[in-house]
């Protein structure tokens, strides 16, 4: 018990089911260290950065001292480790190529031993598996492997913990943002948003998930993404709340259907943590082979930067990507359709789609975002075939009817009637006079014809499709 144990907290700046805490508090005393090691500006470092303020505050009124440095994790490690003479580091796994790199380099050069969970899963990614022991390709088929198997309880919060308490670090600088804003970070925070969503909200989540301008879904993306609060509780305490109204019986029904297909999202999370450990070249390889060979256009400069301005003419599309550069958030419906006219409409590689959004969203998660590009571009085992071209004006028409959440982006098309909101080109122009729009000036025509775009994409897939015959 006179341990000195170094708890390395990473994507995980929690304290309640943070399973590498609970079992380093039993066995000794506790350093709690942070690295920075983040030399690329994006949102989701800066969100990072106020999860580190948040985190080294609740530490604090506990009476610890959270240890934070800066630079390469192999050597800040070893140094700390000599510093405070610690017997053990334990931390939580991570599953990206790089992650699984550092690691294998600490294990090789550290002289203590170490401890390693898997804290912000539901279950081991790499341990479900098909009948004949292989990975699932197909979504619905790890559901329900995953749904019959019995998911570990989460780890209370340590009863008692001998915490470390010493000089204060330093945060690292953040620059001032208008994300401050938008976002409020903290375990504390999260909990009662997750709670708030499970008792106030939860039972509409089936029917209004996928309409932009209701607010429908958990928003817990950015707190899953920097281990504010951990998949297992969630799951449990949904699953908790499940039974207890099935005792009850009220509202029964919409309450399960809802509640499950709340479950199943998260599990989609899962799904994107089980490929990147089989498959760690989903980040920037297609999984399906084949489209390797597919001719990508070479991206155009300015229709790349209309997509990234939200200047494309398509409302819903421009609608989404101006959410996301104000707010570092995008909601999944319009992920779908943003990303769908990225690599559909213009041709343009789903690695770029893939890089912006790593860069904007707050919640950037490898594992989910380089799922959802290649969901969106067609290149994954179980994804939106690539003949599926979403038509992004029926889209806006049928998940934002009232255009709430158009008109919440779009300013400038506030006073279109909602008839013509979703496609203001086919505005008659006195229509588009009477609101103060003149195209081209106040909202830019599409920068491609859709019927054009889907059917140079199709003859561009039956192209690959030819060529895959042929080999
Ligand atoms: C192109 C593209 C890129 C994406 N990039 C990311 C990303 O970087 N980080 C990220 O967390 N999600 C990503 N997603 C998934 C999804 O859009 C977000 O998780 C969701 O919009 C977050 O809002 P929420 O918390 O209200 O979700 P809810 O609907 O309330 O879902 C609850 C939780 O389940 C998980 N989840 C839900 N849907 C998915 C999904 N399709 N794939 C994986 N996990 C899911 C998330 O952790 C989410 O917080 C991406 C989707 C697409 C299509």
């Amino acid at each position: 018990m006179n341990k000195t144990i170094i708890v390395w907290f990473k994507d995980d700046l929690r304290i309640l089911d943070h399973p590498a805490l609970y079992h380093a508090a039993m066995d000794g005393k506790v350093i709690p260290l942070y690295i920075h090691n983040e030399t690329e500006d994006t949102n989701s470092e800066w969100y990072r950065l106020q999860a580190i303020t948040a985190f080294q505050q609740q530490l604090q009124d506990k009476g610890a001292t959270l240890v934070i440095k800066q630079g390469n994790p192999v050597q800040i490690i070893q140094e700390v480790v000599q510093a405070f003479n610690a017997d053990a580091v334990y931390y939580h796994y991570q599953y990206g190529p790089e992650s699984r790199k550092q690691d294998e380099q600490l294990m090789d050069c550290l002289s203590v031993p170490v401890r390693r969970f898997h804290g912000n899963v539901l279950t081991e990614p790499g341990t479900i598996l098909n009948k004949q022991q292989k990975p699932y390709k197909v979504f619905t088929s790890f559901w329900k492997s995953l749904r019959s198997l019995p998911i570990a309880k989460p780890y209370p919060v340590p009863h008692k913990v001998d915490w470390y308490n010493g000089k204060a670090s330093t945060v690292p600088h953040t620059k001032n943002s208008q994300l401050n804003m938008y976002w409020q970070a903290g375990e504390q925070q999260a909990l009662y948003k997750w709670r708030r969503f499970l008792h106030d909200q939860i039972d509409d989540y089936q029917e209004y998930r996928d309409f932009p301008g209701v607010d429908a879904t958990s928003r817990l993306s950015h707190h899953l993404s920097h281990g504010e609060i951990s998949p297992k509780l969630i799951w449990h305490e949904a699953k908790d709340a499940l039974e207890i109204t099935s005792i009850e019986n009220r509202l029964q029904h919409t309450m399960e259907e809802s509640t499950e297909t709340f479950l199943k999202q998260l599990v989609w999370r899962e799904f994107a943590y089980h490929q990147l450990t089989f498959f760690p070249h989903i980040i920037d390889q297609p999984l399906q082979t084949k489209f390797q060979a597919f001719q990508w256009q070479k991206p155009d400069p300015m229709l790349l930067e209309s997509w990234k301005k939200g200047l494309t003419g398509y409302p819903l599309v421009d609608a989404g990507m101006r959410q996301l550069l104000e707010t570092g958030y995008m909601h999944n419906r319009v992920r779908m359709v943003t990303g769908s006219f990225l690599v559909k409409h213009l041709l343009i590689h789903w690695l770029e789609g893939q890089a912006w959004f790593s860069r904007l969203l707050v919640d950037h998660d490898l594992a989910n975002n380089t799922m959802g590009w290649q969901w969106v571009a067609g290149t994954g085992f179980d994804s939106s075939p690539f003949f599926r071209i979403f038509n992004p004006v029926k889209q806006a028409e049928k998940f934002d009817p009232d255009g709430t959440y158009i008109q919440k982006w779009l300013p400038e098309l506030r006073d279109l009637p909602i008839e013509h909101l979703h496609f203001p080109q086919k505005a008659p122009e006195e229509v588009l006079q009477d609101a103060g729009i003149t195209l081209g000036k106040d909202y830019p025509h599409p920068i491609i014809e859709h019927q054009y775009a889907r059917e140079r994409a199709l003859e561009t897939f039956q192209q690959l499709k030819k060529e895959e015959r042929n080999h």
